[in-house]
């Protein structure tokens, strides 16, 4: 009922005390390889939490391909969309700090390959979701395709994450469009220390349907044209926050897909999003239902 399409990434993860500067070198942890990438992130997060779910995504013919391969089999999301080949799988270099902050370099690779050909090609997977959930880790061309391709009645989740402007068509689309504050304020632009009303306003009225600003430990704004509603995460330990608000959009994007209101998916995707930041890793973190319900 969900298609996630989107990137699927080898995470490769080192535990540092601090970041190091221009032409310093810091020692870090032993090196963890976890599947990451945020399409990959998503689909074993909406399954993890009971949605069936397809992923649209395209990995290199090699060993890290493999591994996500059997992650996203391990979580029963329909891998039939996953095609390999092309270049190597993508990676991302992430160095998690002592308060559990991440930063990471991304390295496309296979994702850059998924192209709005393949798109057209998975007219089955689009044709039987009712909701579909993309990023911008794969070329933009491809995620204006899903939208172009789109079945009438399919809902579009988009979040546009890394940021970067986005064409009307695509923006049109999106209900809602899902951005932290860095991508609102990419995105929307506005003064640096505007609020997170000033900028869903601002993202408004750059065409989505509606707009969701996910605030960390502060929950998330839901605005449509009519109403903003601020709605709470849960107060946790935060031990890592790699792929919480990949686990925000699945879950929202899921609950829209079974018939919950945007505010009522929105108060169920942050629960999500918090029990994901107190476990660490993104797939290894992500809850079950029955999980956030004891949240
Ligand atoms: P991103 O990971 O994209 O930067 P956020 O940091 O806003 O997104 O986190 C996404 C969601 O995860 C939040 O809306 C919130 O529900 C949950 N979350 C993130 N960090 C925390 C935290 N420290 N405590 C509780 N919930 C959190």
């Amino acid at each position: 009922d969900l298609l996630v399409v989107g990137s699927a990434n080898a995470d490769l993860v080192v535990r540092v005390e601090r970041r190091p500067a221009a032409g310093e070198t810091v020692l870090g942890s032993d090196l963890v390889v976890h599947p990451g990438g945020k399409g990959a992130n998503q689909a074993v997060a909406a399954a993890r939490l009971g949605a069936r779910t397809a992923l649209l995504a395209r990995v290199g013919d090699d060993g890290h391909g493999e591994l996500l391969l059997r992650s996203q089999r391990a979580a029963g999301v329909d891998t039939t969309g996953v095609l390999a080949g092309g270049a190597p799988t993508g990676v991302a270099l992430i160095t998690v700090d002592p308060s559990g902050d991440n930063s990471i370099v991304v390295s496309p690779g296979a994702n850059a390959r998924l192209t709005p050909e393949d798109v057209r090609a998975a007219s089955g997977l689009l044709g039987s979701s009712r909701v579909v959930s993309a990023q911008l880790e794969i070329p933009l061309e491809t995620v204006v395709e899903v939208v172009r391709n789109l079945p009438s009645g399919t809902r579009f989740v988009l979040n546009p994450s890394p940021p970067r402007p986005l064409p009307a068509e695509l923006l049109a689309a999106c209900d809602p469009l899902i951005v932290n504050e860095h991508e609102a304020r990419v995105i929307a632009g506005g003064k640096p220390d505007g609020s997170p009303e000033d900028r869903a306003a601002a993202l408004l009225a750059l065409g989505p349907r509606s707009v969701v600003v996910t605030l960390g430990a502060e929950g998330a704004l839901v605005a449509t044209g009519e109403t903003m509603t601020r709605v709470p995460s849960v107060k946790v330990d935060a031990v890592d926050t790699t792929g919480a608000g990949d686990a925000f959009t699945a879950a929202l994007a899921w609950r829209l897909g079974t018939g919950s209101s945007l505010p009522e998916a929105a108060a169920f995707a942050a629960r999500v999003g918090a029990a994901a930041v107190t476990r660490p890793g993104a797939q290894e973190s992500y809850p079950t239902a029955e999980e956030v319900g004891a949240l």
